[in-house]
């Protein structure tokens, strides 16, 4: 059978679905042999029964879209190794993040949740439905009562993941949020850092400005920074 195949179409507002067999070739060209090992061993262990298409093509990453055979959905995050002294370092970045969403998952947070790692491949669960991802929050057209409930979700989820999980994300934005079946979902959190992070404290403060200017530029009545920054610390 067909294991690895597939492509995605960019439809309208930033939603993105896998079709079926399109060009098969072209997708496994993009795999490295490596990556194309631990592929096989994933399926040959039933972790993953197809891998039907690409999510995302980033510089750091690229995410596909895999089905079990009853059917639930995975998104399998590979994390680029081009470059032959990086592949220790890329696994770690890999590692990171699977401990990071963990550490999100157990206290409360609404992100991923982990299927499976091996080397520079992060298997977790697809935030989506029927090989729809669901949006990020800059394409997810939300009305402005959304876009309000949104606001206070995120400062919580915020509050939350640097009390209770003590991380700050380090590189939150609109880009990083997903929304899906009314709720917002936090990714990407390879680059999180802990709270004795020396530049901690910077990193948040960025995210809370990112964070701030997306739903003021949408019309949401939002905190000042300081006030968004305190809110989370204290
Ligand atoms: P790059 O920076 O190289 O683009 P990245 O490190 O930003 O990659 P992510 O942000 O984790 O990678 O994922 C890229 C995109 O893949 C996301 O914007 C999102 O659209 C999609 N995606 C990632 N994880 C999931 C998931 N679990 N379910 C559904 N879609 C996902
Ligand atoms: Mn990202």
């Amino acid at each position: 059978t067909t294991a690895i195949r597939g492509s995605v179409r960019d439809t309208a507002i930033g939603r993105k679905r896998t079709t079926e067999k399109a060009d098969r070739a072209t997708v496994e060209q993009a795999i490295d042999p490596r990556t194309r090992m631990v592929l096989f061993k994933m399926l040959n262990s039933g972790t993953f029964h197809d891998i039907n298409g690409c999510i995302s093509t980033g510089k750091e990453a690229n995410v596909y879209h895999a089905t079990k055979s009853d059917g639930q959905e995975m998104a399998i995050k590979i994390y680029k190794t081009s470059i032959l002294v990086f592949k220790k370092m890329v696994r770690t970045w890999a590692e990171k993040e699977m401990r990071n969403l963990k550490r999100l998952r157990e206290d409360g947070i609404r992100c991923p949740a982990i299927v499976s790692l091996k080397l520079h491949v992060l298997v977790m669960e697809f935030i989506g439905k029927s090989g729809w991802a669901a949006p990020r929050l800059k394409d997810a057209a939300l009305s402005l009562d959304k876009l309000r409930e949104g606001y206070i979700e995120m400062i919580i989820a915020m509050r939350m993941m640097y009390q209770k999980s003590k991380l700050v994300h380090g590189d939150l934005s609109e880009y990083n949020i997903l929304y899906f079946e009314g709720h917002l979902y936090i990714i990407d959190v390879s680059q999180s850092v802990e709270l004795d992070h020396p530049h901690a404290l910077d990193f948040l403060r960025e995210d809370c400005v990112h964070v701030s200017d997306f739903f003021k530029k949408n019309g949401v009545a939002v905190m000042t920074i300081r006030e968004l920054f305190d809110f989370i610390v204290d």
